[in-house]
């Protein structure tokens, strides 16, 4: 189970919210089938959405769904996260990658390249916000920091990285958000940059610390304070990769083919329908197809 944490630092000075969500993108892609690079382009895509539900929300219902359109090998990416936890995402090509860049890292922004980032705010009354940014390097955190800044005129540092093993297994995945609050005093913004500039990056703090000890190094001299109940929601946020489809959902998409379509699927012996968020099978043998009007009534 991923989990997320908020808090304060620097004397309420920024407003800081963490995920570790390893176990999320380990399973984003063992369903997906997604290759290193793609593991860590969704991978991000995933922690960021579920930082920015709980960095955006006013509601407890409300979901965030970042859309990147990118002119590089792996196609659009869509990750969604709502304030319940749930996170869910796929990508145009899951089979995508690249030799890692001249840093030796996974070339995300290279698997990306160049294009939009969107940002979706469906809030419970089902209005939804929508506004788009051109991408700043297709590394995603970088993109998400300028959206913030740029269409929610919040200031802030965003750090999002996922660790890969050769055998392509997730070893560690998360980041965080660090709002830069209203009157923050210039000596702890200095003290944050400095930190941010010296850390070798998230997912390795993560893999040797722990969630919190990730948080206090890239927060160090600032003092981070878990917040509590006192804030209206738990202090540790359980958080999944899961899913909004079902059967019936799959049952009902089948109902917009022709009844002659159906027939069709019914004498092959049956079809499939698969989840595109979450890569789940659905299986619907020749009965229930034709009692979905493969057969004439009566
Ligand atoms: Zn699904």
């Amino acid at each position: 189970m991923g989990r997320l944490v908020r808090g304060l630092a620097g004397g309420g000075a920024f407003r800081v919210i963490a995920a570790d969500t390893t176990d999320v993108v380990e399973e984003a892609r063992r369903r997906h089938r997604l290759s290193p690079t793609a593991t860590a382009a969704l991978g991000r895509a995933l922690t960021g959405a579920a930082l920015l539900a709980f960095l955006l929300s006013k509601t407890p219902r409300e979901r965030v769904t970042l859309k990147i359109e990118g002119d590089g090998p792996l196609g659009h990416l869509v990750a969604e996260a709502g304030v319940d936890g749930r996170v869910r995402g796929y990508v145009g090509r899951p089979e995508a990658d690249l030799p890692p860049n001249e840093r030796g890292k996974l070339d995300v922004g290279g698997l990306i390249g160049k294009g939009e980032l969107r940002v979706m705010r469906s809030l419970p009354n089902g209005e939804i916000y929508d506004s788009s940014v051109p991408l700043v390097s297709g590394e995603v955190a970088e993109d998400l920091a300028h959206y913030l800044l740029k269409s929610e005129q919040i200031p802030s540092a965003v750090l999002l990285g996922v660790r890969v093993a050769p055998e392509g297994e997730v070893e560690a995945a998360g980041g965080l958000v660090v709002q830069v609050m209203p009157g923050a005093p210039e000596e702890a913004v200095d003290r944050l940059e400095e930190n941010l500039r010296a850390v070798p990056g998230f997912s390795g703090l993560l893999k040797e610390r722990g969630l919190l000890g990730a948080v206090g190094a890239v927060l160090a001299g600032l003092g981070f304070e878990k917040l509590g109940a006192e804030s209206g929601l738990p202090p540790e946020l359980p958080l999944a990769f899961r899913c909004r489809c079902d059967r019936e959902k799959a049952r009902q998409a089948l109902r917009f083919f022709p009844p002659e379509e159906l027939r069709k699927m019914a004498e092959e012996g049956g079809t499939e329908v698969v989840c595109r968020w979450c890569g789940e099978v659905y299986r619907f043998g020749p009965e229930e197809l034709r009692s979905l009007g493969g057969e004439p009534a009566g």
